[in-house]
């Protein structure tokens, strides 16, 4: 996405404080009371008052509401650091709908855009935009190398770049980070990124560590090759001195199904040679698309290829139709199950469901043993991959989901470490100092959420449904999401990873 050139004269030195007018404060001090408090480090529950005033923590413990506070009542509920999503899509979403309702609602009060290599530009006019424009979640970006590979190379991408040609594109990563972007993503499995080599990442990578960025990649592979493209991104951690963060990590086929195991060795034997390399995951074992995407090589008709396809997903019965005009019947049926009625192979089936105008489908892409032994390593945290109108549940259900289905019902995770995966975690990582954490002079983004029955609604049919549980969101000390709605307030605040220790 580009963006008007026009805030260029003002956008260099981001003074995003100064654009917001004090006047947006709180005329009083807020105290929740009676809550536990999940403080982010992943220490146990424990019960306090958190008072803060303006947009921050003032105290957090015994001491009683003071006269004039407003006063929330917390019993039965959790205070938590509002999370942080680093890997969403809502670039243009935040300027369409600000009021960010879908993220909000899941408890998200800073997301991270510009992830998979592709982002907007330039990132000093799009956060100079964000910040006249303010939405009610707080915003940073990273810079997409395949935006910058294609402003570099045009339409001439389909190929290694030269050394002319990734210097140029080293310059623009510098711009970036000098504008405010928290590193360089990169999506090597997508057409404009995935001709670069790794040597071309290499050097943007470095680009980005000079400026104390990280290199975050949906990296090359996420079927069959994925230990090499796992391989490839610690390699460009080691050589470009960066922290890697790996994007929704997965064993995307059958392939390489139940070999987390291996997976998680791999990088923790990097982390032990002094790599700096973590993860953030998603909570979903299936994506959603059209049929046709499951044939990589576009032959559609010809059955060995189809065969091959649907061995990869583990066959028909992962298939789940959702949509098939021809045959709204088939709807919500696997292939495998409407290829039997119909007495054909599933082969037969897709083909012809591909001859009537297609499907749309739902298909499993992970097993959940493999989810869980990502999610139990302390280096993976909480990302969505969402954003405000992605069509995959995932856009208005991760973090809600994580904490009903994966720490409440499946047990996977313990409460205060599921929040610490959302929380610290990703603040950590992307240098956010007084952010991820509830403690005196940290800024005041809480959500307040009903553990016991916190959980997603959206679905792969009604992506957008908004998910129950999360009572109450503050982002810098001011309400934006109370019992179901959305508030009037915009006190969300553009980051970067210099004003990023500040707190803005
Ligand atoms: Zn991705």
């Amino acid at each position: 996405m580009r963006v008007s050139v026009r805030w260029l004269a003002v956008a260099i030195p981001l003074a995003v404080p100064a654009l917001q007018p004090a006047a947006q404060a709180p005329a009083r001090a807020t105290t929740i009371v009676g809550a536990e408090v999940a403080d982010g480090t992943g220490a146990p529950l424990r019960r306090a008052n958190v008072r803060f005033s303006g947009d921050r923590i003032v105290a957090v413990g015994s001491g009683k509401p003071e006269q004039g506070d407003a006063v929330v009542d917390g019993a039965g509920l959790v205070v938590a650091p509002g999370f942080i999503d680093i890997h969403n899509h809502s670039e243009q979403g935040l300027s369409t709908d600000p009021s960010a309702a879908s993220q909000i609602a899941q408890g998200v009060t800073t997301l991270l855009v510009g992830p998979d290599g592709g982002s907007p530009w330039p990132i000093g006019d799009y956060l100079a935009e964000r910040a006249r424009n303010p939405a009610t979640v707080n915003v940073g970006a990273f810079v997409g190398h395949a935006t910058v590979r294609r402003l570099v190379m045009g339409e001439d991408f389909k190929r290694a770049a030269r050394p002319d040609e990734v210097a140029r594109m080293a310059t623009m990563v510098d711009q970036a980070m000098r504008e405010g972007a928290f590193g360089l993503s990169s999506g090597l499995e997508y057409e404009v990124g995935g001709y670069g080599e790794t040597s071309e990442l290499v050097e943007l990578a470095k680009a980005a560590a000079r400026h104390g960025g990280i290199y975050m990649s949906h990296i090359r592979d996420e079927a069959d090759k994925s230990f090499e493209a796992l391989r490839e991104a610690v390699a460009i951690g080691e050589q470009a001195r960066i922290p890697v963060q790996i994007s929704h990590i997965k064993l995307g086929t059958v392939g390489v199904w139940h070999q987390a195991a291996s997976a998680i060795a791999l990088i923790e034997s990097a982390q032990k040679r002094g790599v700096d390399v973590t993860a953030d995951e998603y909570p979903y074992n299936a994506w959603s698309s059209t049929i046709t995407v499951l044939v990589p090589d576009k032959r559609y008709d010809y059955p060995p290829s189809v065969e091959k396809a649907l061995a990869d997903v583990g066959g028909a019965a992962n298939v789940l139709i959702v949509r098939h005009m021809a045959h709204p019947e088939y709807e919500f049926r696997t292939l495998d199950a409407v290829a039997k009625d119909n007495k054909m192979s599933a082969v037969e089936q897709f083909i012809q469901i591909v001859k009537d105008g297609g499907a749309g489908v739902v298909c499993t892409s992970m097993v959940d043993d493999d989810m869980r032994a990502f999610y139990q390593r302390k280096w993976v945290m909480v990302g969505s991959d969402g954003g405000i109108g992605v069509r995959h549940p995932r856009g208005a259900g991760t973090f809600p989901r994580v904490l009903g289905k994966y720490v409440r019902e499946e047990r996977w995770l313990a409460l205060p470490e599921a929040i610490r995966k959302m929380t610290s975690a990703p603040a950590d990582r992307l240098k956010l100092a007084g952010r991820g954490r509830i403690a005196a002079g940290a800024v005041a983004d809480l959500v307040l959420f009903n553990p016991k029955t916190v959980i997603d609604r959206s679905t792969f049919s009604d992506p957008g449904i908004l998910p129950t549980g999360i009572e109450k969101v503050f982002v810098s000390g001011q309400l934006v999401w109370d019992a179901g709605k959305a508030q009037e307030a915009r006190p969300g605040k553009v980051l970067s990873v210099k004003n990023g220790a500040a707190g803005g």
